[in-house]
């Protein structure tokens, strides 16, 4: 429940929780220790966001266990449509690392499915590992729209697990558009 598994010969797609999607295969792959807790720091990223009134999207950078970037939506506060949480933690990240891609075993938590312009970013800058939460049907570039690391033109695809606490993520979204409904 609110976990994608992806099995080795799954690399570089994505899968669904089986849940809601028995087809998934059973064996959660090795790499998904600790999904939860990363996308908790990327929820109270989320949070944030909803309190600063901006769209509660929080997003966490991690290597080897350890917090590299955390980061979320900051489009009003700036007002610079490219201020997505995803895109934020990468550059926090590679700033800090002092190194145009990301060291292989990155992980990034985001709550919501990364749009295109974000996927293509996690593509240039070597993800070795999307986790997101939420799915987004109607904005998202992984599984939906252009599903943009399935591209050819995408040289580096990273591994994606989605559906992570889903519905958390999901909510925070719903009452934060909910609350703004006149
Ligand atoms: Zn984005």
């Amino acid at each position: 429940m609110g976990r994608g598994n992806v099995g080795p010969e799954s690399m570089g797609q994505s899968m669904r929780p089986d849940s809601d999607h028995p087809g998934a295969p059973a064996q959660p792959w090795p790499l998904a220790a600790g999904l939860e807790a990363g996308m908790r720091l990327a929820l109270a990223e989320a949070e944030a966001a909803a309190a600063a009134g901006e769209v509660p999207v929080g997003a966490v950078l991690s290597l080897d266990g350890q917090v590299l970037a955390r980061a979320h939506n900051r489009v009003e506060r700036d007002q610079r449509p490219s201020a997505h949480a995803e895109l934020l933690a990468v550059e926090q990240a590679c700033q800090r690392l002092g190194q145009k891609w990301l060291p292989p075993g990155a992980r990034l938590f985001v709550t919501l499915e990364p749009c295109p312009m974000c996927a293509g970013l996690l593509s240039q800058a070597r993800l070795s590992q999307l986790i997101y939460g939420a799915y987004d049907p109607k904005s998202g570039g992984v599984d939906h729209g252009p599903r943009v690391f399935d591209h050819p033109q995408s040289h580096f695809r990273p591994q994606v697990i989605s559906g992570v606490l889903e519905k958390e993520c999901a909510a925070l979204l719903t009452d934060f558009f909910a609350a703004r409904r006149p």
